[in-house]
């Protein structure tokens, strides 16, 4: 039988839950809005390039309906989810039990459904770090890092670091208290220092790596057409690692490039967390480059329809 296994699902109250089909194992993508998420296209892409039977949706679950629903998700034919805003910080206390990525980071992206109960992971440290070694050839252990944000992503790229043996971090945001608790969740002050971006100097420039973990510079986002940096601030040799993956050719990685940097954008992040959720519920390897593939010609799409 033939499934569209890329519906986006609305779920506004607890009795329309989607009918599922309880022959198939189902996973979805949980949030609210749901937006245009890739999740359901990169999913899809792997289970069919390995002849897995499974359907994964997007479901847009109402804030007061998620307790519910992540309780259903102890049933048949329920075998994971993955979790996205604003639900990533709620799902821990939703779960059965935390992996050492969820429990560190607080907040879980990936839900395994097994045996009757919920294991909640958050794979974006492993994704951001796969990309930096893999698609970089970045060696993060004795490195000195600036990471711009202090947000949800920048808690998992904070994280990945320390445990790749970074030797030091500096973490740049508007709001400064919010890198203060950042620094203080993960560190006694030894190896992460904070500052306001705008007051990012000639030091800060001898860094081995730079990371963007703002929206700025993403499409649809605060500031599109801007970088995350003050105005003619580079670091002097740093690989430019910038988290958004829409567009593919962000503001600061266009500056940087011009400027003769090495840069490497989100796309690869976005594919490996996904990779890793996937060998998370079906205990094989992903077929990364099909999901890839699916996800880099849905954004291409996305991109020739805005253009024209
Ligand atoms: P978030 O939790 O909402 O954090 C947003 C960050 O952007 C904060 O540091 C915020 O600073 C900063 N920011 C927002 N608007 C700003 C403005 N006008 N001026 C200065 N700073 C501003 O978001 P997130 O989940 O961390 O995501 C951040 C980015 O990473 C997004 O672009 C997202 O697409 C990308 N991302 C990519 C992947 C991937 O797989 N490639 C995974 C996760 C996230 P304040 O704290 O001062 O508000």
């Amino acid at each position: 039988m033939e499934h569209d296994l890329t519906t986006d699902v609305s779920v506004p109250g607890p009795d329309r839950f989607p009918r599922l089909d309880p022959a198939l194992p189902q996973y979805a993508v949980i949030g609210y809005p749901i937006g245009h998420s890739l999740s359901p296209v990169m999913h899809t892409a792997a289970f069919r390039a390995l002849n897995i039977q499974a359907s994964y949706v997007a479901l847009e679950v109402q804030p007061g309906d998620l307790g519910e629903f992540v309780s259903s998700m102890r049933r048949d034919p329920w075998r994971g989810a993955n979790v996205t805003v604003p639900f990533k910080e709620v799902v821990l206390d939703l779960v059965d039990d935390l992996a050492d990525s969820a429990r560190a980071i607080r907040a879980v992206n990936t839900v395994v459904a097994r045996d009757g109960r919920l294991t909640g992971h958050n794979t974006d440290a492993r994704g951001f770090l796969r990309a930096l070694t893999d698609d970089a050839g970045f060696n993060a252990a004795g490195a000195k890092a600036l990471i711009v944000g202090a947000g949800g992503a920048a808690k998992a790229v904070v994280y990945g670091l320390l445990q790749a043996g970074i030797c030091k971090i500096v973490i740049a945001n508007r709001d400064v208290a919010r890198a203060e608790r950042l620094r203080d969740a993960f560190d006694d002050g030894t190896r992460i220092s904070v500052l306001p971006t705008g007051e990012l100097g000639e030091s800060e420039k001898d860094v081995d790596l730079l990371v963007n973990a703002t929206s700025i510079g993403m499409s649809g986002g605060p500031a599109p057409e801007s970088s995350p940096l003050p105005d003619g601030w580079l670091p002097n040799r740093a690989l430019v690692y910038d988290l958004i993956y829409r567009p593919a050719a962000t503001p600061l990685l266009r500056i940087s490039r011009l400027a003769g940097l090495p840069i490497l954008g989100g796309l690869p992040m976005l594919v490996y967390q996904g990779a890793e959720s996937f060998e998370l519920w079906t205990e094989r390897p992903a077929p990364v480059n099909q999901m890839l593939a699916a996800v880099r010609s849905t954004l291409e799409e996305a991109a020739a329809c805005f253009d024209s």
